[in-house]
């Protein structure tokens, strides 16, 4: 027989046991579905039996009770915070392949792991965000965190209208949306930017927002044939840069 200590409490168990039988028999209420008595090797395919042990000097850690044997001095604690987070983090994992589970949806619940993600078309890839601050420059989007889950969200007024964020996008969850004389920037029901749209001087056409023109003017000050050039849309600059003239304005 051994001396353990479970959550403070010193216990005389055998020696060589399976730490998940013993803490049950104790009356220790530990998650598991992989485990069954009658099967020899325990393996640890669900990882829901998580506790935290101690031996002897070492610093604690995360273990699965199942795959623990009962030796002396072993100190166990069922129910901190890291014990929490590795059952929740094995709940999620389960989830993913049987999201209808009820005994997977009760555990949900009994560790706070959110079980209902409402599709919105975003993959957390960050792109947009990214490009906005290091390509574009302007830091008009930013993750927050809302009931546990990442989304991107707008900085309000920092958007210039680039449109740099929709076209990246891997999955069209930022959308773009040029009608008549406006630019809209979206991204699920949340604007990003409402932004006027200026004419080319060449041809006319909208093309642009006046906060990306005067961005571009204040950026290009060391570049003046893209300086000069920038209050054409991308048609009309090509041709004036091949010397021919362009569209007459409508
Ligand atoms: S459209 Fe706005 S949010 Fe998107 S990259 Fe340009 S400045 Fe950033």
């Amino acid at each position: 027989m051994v001396t353990i200590v479970i959550d403070g409490k010193d216990y005389v168990v055998e020696e060589g046991h399976s730490l998940l039988k013993v803490l049950r028999s104790n009356g220790k209420n530990i998650p598991s579905l992989c485990y069954h008595p009658a099967l020899k090797t325990p393996i640890g395919a669900c990882k829901l039996c998580a506790v935290e042990i101690r031996v002897k000097d070492k610093p604690s850690k995360v273990a699965l009770s199942c795959a623990v044997k009962t030796g002396e001095g072993l100190q166990v604690e069922t129910a901190t915070a890291a014990v929490s987070m590795a059952r929740s983090k094995a709940i999620q994992q389960l989830l993913a392949f049987a999201p209808q589970s009820g005994t997977l949806l009760k555990l949900a619940d009994s560790y706070g792991v959110e079980t209902s993600f409402q599709p919105d078309g975003c993959i957390r890839c960050l792109l947009c965000e990214r490009v906005c601050r290091e390509i574009v420059g302007a830091n008009a989007l930013k993750t927050v965190k809302r009931e546990g889950r990442k989304f991107i969200v707008p900085v309000e007024g920092a958007c210039i209208g680039c449109g740099t964020c929709a076209n990246i996008c891997p999955t069209q969850a930022i959308r773009i949306e040029d009608k008549e004389t406006v630019r809209t920037i979206s991204i699920r029901d949340e604007i990003i930017g409402i932004h006027p749209l200026e004419r080319c001087e060449g041809c006319g056409k909208r093309f642009a927002t006046p906060k990306f023109l005067e961005y571009i003017h204040h950026r290009t000050l060391h570049h003046p044939d893209v300086k000069e050039h920038h209050q054409y849309c991308p048609s009309c600059a090509k041709l004036f840069f091949k010397g021919k003239q362009p569209m007459p304005s409508i």
